[in-house]
């Protein structure tokens, strides 16, 4: 029986909208089987190597399957859709600015003889098409249909009334609810305000329905995710302006939710209310979890990003941080090697930082130009050697597992809540089941245990590999 796959490449956001298409496309297949093969490839294009991963996808997937109907969407799709057009096997490419009719596009190609309601391709100007160099299509390939223009019309899958949200713990424990799309801001290596456009938010109803519904389905823990979260409510009418953090005591005051977890947000957006929720309720019903993009210690090369801090305001922030919720806080940060023209003496400013900082983890990047970024201007004039940009990632990452094993070696002899996960087959054997804390660190629990259940637990050990290894407590 023709089925559907999808395959998801890039962030939470990405995923997020990729399990909204897969549960459209479910409950379409269940009002009627589909007659044809379709794979849908929900992709990424934060940086070059994602392009290319996809696009290993595309073809290893054509080769294994050439009868199944190849759809591309995601941001690769909004940056450059001819690319992907020209490709052996793909029957269509929907850009993120029409992502929220991927399911009926997907419809059509996989049930022809069902009359669509899908609109004709629109490939209108975009801007970032003028950046790229458009692949010749290969040889007897027609050009696939391209539904993509810069108007994001229906980029917003959460928010349209046919998306079915998979708010129901399943493939995944911890689902993400993104409830906000887009950005606004536009630091210089950053392709997602082209790729995604403007900010845009869910609204507060149909964030609580979620909620809701993810509850009565036996949810315990909820990922809050966006573009740039932060910005949740600011794109609503002046009249209606709401705050992230206004919806969270929402979330918290009138939902049963168990726990609430709040994906990245950008350092300036952790506004004094959302730091006294997490004194309020951290560690019960909000995780002590915090991720605040650093990208770079050095002052100089955040005011070569546009980033909207400076590294004393980060500090700040992250003080004001720990005055809520003390050493048990879990602090993360993504941090970018390799900006153009990057000192190492900027470098030495960025380790120095990183240092002072009690960072529980840190996600480390090499910066990757893309088309269309002042990022690329930088590149052409000051590329920084790919050789120091592996050896400062390596001094980043050494520094990175040291701090990672103090914070984790605190909690020794300590019990904290944590969420059962689906476990991998190797723990599973050894008679361990993945967990996950409130504050965010990955245990090996000892003993089975399924997935979706939130327990206490008492730390017991930590290995070379940084590890943590925990009892259920009784
Ligand atoms: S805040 Fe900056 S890095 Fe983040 S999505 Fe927006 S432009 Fe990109």
């Amino acid at each position: 029986m023709p089925d559907f796959h999808i395959e998801h490449f890039g962030c939470r956001a990405a995923r997020a909208d990729g399990e909204a298409i897969a549960a459209s496309l479910r409950a379409l297949r269940e009002s009627q089987p589909f007659a044809e093969e379709v794979v849908v490839v929900n992709t990424c294009s934060v940086t070059a190597e994602a392009d290319r991963a996809a696009r290993a996808y595309i073809r290893r997937t054509h080769r294994r399957n050439p009868s199944a109907k190849i759809v591309v969407t995601g941001c690769y799709a909004q940056r450059a859709p001819r690319e992907l057009a020209a490709m052996s096997g793909v029957a269509a490419v929907v850009g993120n600015s029409h992502k929220a009719l991927a399911p009926q596009i997907v419809r059509a190609l996989a049930q022809p003889d069902v009359p669509s309601s899908c609109p004709p391709p629109a490939l209108l100007p975009v801007a970032s098409l003028l950046a790229s160099a458009a692949r010749q299509p290969a040889s007897g390939v027609v050009p696939a249909p391209i539904w993509t223009d810069d108007r994001f019309a229906h980029s917003f899958l959460e928010d349209q009334p046919w998306t079915h949200l998979p708010l129901a713990p399943g493939e995944q424990t911890r689902p993400n609810l993104k409830i906000q799309e887009g950005c606004g801001n536009r630091c210089t290596f950053c392709v997602i305000p082209l790729t995604r456009g403007p900010s845009q938010s869910l609204s507060f109803d149909a964030v609580m329905r979620g909620i809701h519904s993810f509850v009565a389905a036996g949810g315990q823990e909820l990922v809050l995710s966006g573009i740039n979260l932060g910005r949740w409510g600011a794109d609503f009418d002046p009249s209606a302006r709401q705050s992230l953090a206004g919806l969270v005591r929402g979330i918290l005051e009138r939902t049963a939710l168990p726990r609430l977890r709040l994906s990245s947000i950008e350092p300036m957006d952790w506004s004094a209310e959302l730091i006294s929720l997490l004194r309020a309720f951290g560690g019960l019903r909000l995780a002590r979890h915090a991720h605040l993009p650093l990208q770079s210690g050095s002052d100089a090369v955040l005011r070569r990003m546009h980033r909207r801090y400076r590294p004393w305001h980060y500090a700040e922030k992250v003080h004001q941080l720990l005055r809520a919720l003390g050493p048990d806080l879990t602090l993360g940060a993504d941090v970018m090697v390799g900006f153009p023209g990057e000192t190492d003496e900027e470098f030495q400013q960025t380790l120095a930082f990183v240092r002072e900082i009690p960072f529980g983890y840190l996600h480390l990047f090499p910066f990757s130009p893309r088309p269309g970024t002042p990022g690329w201007e930088l590149h052409q004039a000051a590329p920084v050697k790919p050789a120091v940009v592996g050896e400062r990632i390596s001094a980043l990452r050494a520094l990175a597992a040291e701090k990672s094993a103090a914070h984790r070696r605190q909690f020794l002899g300590r019990t904290l809540q944590a969420i059962t996960l689906h476990t991998p087959p190797a723990l599973g054997q050894d008679g361990f089941t993945a967990s996950l804390t409130e504050n965010f660190l990955p245990v090996a629990l000892r003993g089975r245990f399924a997935a979706n259940q939130l327990l206490p637990v008492r730390i017991t050990g930590l290995d070379d590999g940084h590890q943590l290894s925990a009892v259920p407590c009784a």
